[in-house]
């Protein structure tokens, strides 16, 4: 199955897709943690998009549409992929027509008061790239998945996720319409625990 997930920032679209990737035994494409394993390592496109990504900004369409079109060709991703975080814009969606055909969009629909509660209390692992809710966490500076310190990312200081918000109602929102207008649009509730909100995509996907 190839499947994007869509949603605003704190939607819980990775928590989704890690679910999902080990459910359907397909790989999880996320774009933003493309970028930060590049910021980690300090390579030439970490450098390139590090202001971009603390600005909250999104990185130029032609450099994130390459690497997902480079991702997507490999061997691992060709009986299906879940796509975390991509396209988040027209000009993405039109640019993945062009190489890929999706089989669903799936939109997590959340209120954005929660959407403030989860990103205020989101913890990440740079090794592993887990992303955890303290209130789910015995020792919230600690990976559950392979015991590395956990950190709070960068973007998800207050400026920034009001930021990211702004570009999401600005330049991804639009991508509801794209998709609906293809038959391809599920829209689930986003709202409530990790297991109601699996549960209702995968009731949606059947
Ligand atoms: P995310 O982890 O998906 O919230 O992405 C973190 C940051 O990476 C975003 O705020 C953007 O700066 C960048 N990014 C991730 N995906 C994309 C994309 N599809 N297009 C442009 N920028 C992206």
């Amino acid at each position: 199955m190839k499947l994007i997930l869509l949603g605003a920032p704190g939607s819980g679209k990775g928590t989704m897709a890690q679910k999902l990737t080990a459910a359907l035994d397909i790989p999880q494409i996320s774009t933003g943690d493309i970028f930060r394993k590049n910021l980690k390592e300090e390579t030439p496109l970490g450098l390139q998009v590090k202001s971009i990504m603390a600005s909250g900004a999104l990185v130029p369409d032609e450099i994130t549409i390459e690497i997902v079109k480079n991702r997507l060709a490999e061997d691992d991703c060709q009986k299906g992929y879940i796509l975390d975080g991509f396209p988040r814009s027209i000009a993405q969606a039109k640019a993945l027509d062009g190489f890929q055909q999706v089989d669903y969009a799936v939109n997590l629909d959340v209120d954005k008061e929660v959407v403030v509660k989860r990103l205020s209390g989101r913890r990440f692992c740079p090794d592993c790239s887990g992303t955890y809710h303290v209130s789910a966490l015995s020792d919230e500076t600690v990976c559950p998945h392979c015991g590395c310190k956990l950190i709070i990312r960068a973007d998800d200081a207050e400026e920034t996720v009001r930021e990211r918000q702004r570009v999401y109602e600005s330049t991804t929102l639009p991508l509801l319409e794209y998709y609906d207008k293809q038959g391809k649009l599920l829209t689930v509730d986003g709202n409530g625990t990790v297991e109601e909100v699996y549960d209702r995509i995968l009731a949606a996907l059947k």
